[in-house]
């Protein structure tokens, strides 16, 4: 491949920005642009749900590269403004306000936004948290709320229910299909984890569809009400946190491969000639060669950077390990490959009921992945096992059965 020119990277998360400094790193003299929807500078999203949410962060704190910073690499900076379609012939992206910015490469990078039910009447007291403004938004309103009903039992539900207690919300709900982050920890460390929540006082109303969220009838307005098949729970404000969908509107009329998950790469981040895509908006084939778009800060840096080598002619390809971690109260969860969804789970150092564990998730003939609560570094030891495909060891299946334990 040909070292281009002009990139042209839409979207200034974590993985546009990655892009662009790597591509710098490396050496790139050419042009980059670099074009976000936000007004803000560039910023990372992990602690909106964490530290900026419960104000022990300024706001600033999160930002990934200042205007300054991106003027120092040498990148035409486009914020505030909204790509709204690719052209793949003319190699070009058409921006909200008509104009139109050609270049030899784009980079797609439009990340993922948060799915709104249409039960959902969104305002100052029905929320959700994806973006700087969300997360100013819902800080301040947690500052006057007693009850909070938090839609979905996935992290970032966990993450908002653990830093509404840590504000001293006293009561706090959460409501979902499954329990807590069941699909990636599996039973037993689910559990665990439900049981660290409902120390800290969080009540769970687990296994029912939320079908209405309504004022109260006759009631002061300021209650609501989070319906299901059968009753409802109360509260007085609301947070919906039932997952996040690529970024892909714009690019509908573009003839693009976009699946159910996002634009379709190779382990390149290769598109079709011409485009890649990184991080969120993308399904980026995993250790087995299946197309997985995951919502991980770490895995979409990496996904960029590999878009950044290869734009460079680097003859190299991105083997997609996922990798994630989540604070909640003071446990820090990591996780790194495939855990959950049924798999065999073995306990590989600490005990489940103890301050600190990692379990080995395995699919009968391979470590698949592993998790850690406050276990960093057998969790690192562990990674090992899943990044070169190991067979299952027998010391590993000689531990404990997680659910044995
Ligand atoms: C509240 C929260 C907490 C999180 N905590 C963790 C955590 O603890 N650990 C972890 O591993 N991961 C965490 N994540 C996930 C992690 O932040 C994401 O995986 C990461 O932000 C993905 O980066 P991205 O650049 O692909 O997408 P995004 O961060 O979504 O960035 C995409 C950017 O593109 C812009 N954009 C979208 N459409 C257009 C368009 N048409 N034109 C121009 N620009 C556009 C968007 O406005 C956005 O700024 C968290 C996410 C959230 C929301």
């Amino acid at each position: 491949m040909r070292v281009p020119g002009h990139v042209l990277v839409v979207g200034a998360g974590i993985a546009g920005f990655t892009v662009v400094d790597e591509l710098r790193r490396q050496g790139f003299p050419g042009i980059i642009t670099l074009v976000g929807e936000e007004e803000e500078d560039p910023y990372d999203r992990p602690a909106l749900s964490k530290q900026v949410l419960s104000r022990a962060w300024a706001p600033a704190r999160s930002t990934i590269a200042t205007r300054q910073t991106l003027e120092g690499l040498g990148v035409d900076l486009i914020l505030g403004a909204p790509a709204v379609s690719l052209d793949i012939g003319r190699r070009s992206v058409t921006m909200g306000d008509g104009r139109e910015i050609c270049a030899d490469e784009i980079v797609i990078a439009t990340g993922s936004h948060a799915v709104v039910p249409p039960w959902a009447p969104l305002g100052p007291r029905v929320q959700v948290l994806r973006t700087l403004h969300d997360s100013l938004s819902l800080s301040q309103t947690l500052g006057k709320c007693r009850q909070l009903a938090i839609i979905g039992s996935g992290v970032l539900g966990l993450e908002v229910a653990a830093t509404a207690k840590t504000l001293g919300v006293s009561d706090v709900t959460v409501l979902g299909t499954s329990e807590p982050m069941q699909h990636v920890l599996g039973q037993a460390v689910s559990a665990r984890l439900r049981a660290a929540h409902e120390e800290q006082g969080v009540r769970f109303e687990l296994g029912e569809k939320v079908i209405a969220v309504s004022a109260s009838p006759g009631r002061s307005q300021r209650q609501l009400r989070v319906h299901r098949r059968e009753g409802h729970t109360k509260a007085d404000t609301v947070v919906i946190a039932v997952g996040a969908r690529a970024s892909v509107g714009w690019l509908a009329a573009s003839r693009l491969p976009i699946g159910r998950d996002g634009v379709l790469v190779d382990r390149r981040g290769r598109v079709v000639p011409g485009i890649h895509a990184a991080g969120e908006v993308c399904a980026w084939p995993d250790l087995g060669g299946q197309l997985r778009r995951v919502e991980h800060r770490t895995t979409a840096a990496e996904q960029a950077r590999a878009v950044a080598w290869d734009l460079l002619g680097g003859d190299v390809s991105y083997e997609m390990i996922p990798f994630w971690w989540s604070d909640q109260y003071g446990l820090r969860l990591q996780g790194y490959g495939t855990t959950g969804g049924g798999r065999e789970e073995f306990i590989i150092a600490g005990t489940l009921a103890g301050s600190s564990f990692a379990v080995a998730y395995g699919d009968g003939r391979r470590v698949t992945g592993v998790v850690g609560l406050n276990a960093a570094k057998a969790t690192r030891t562990a990674r090992e096992l899943v990044s070169s495909g190991h067979a299952w060891p027998p010391h590993i299946s000689q531990a404990r059965d997680v659910n044995r334990a």
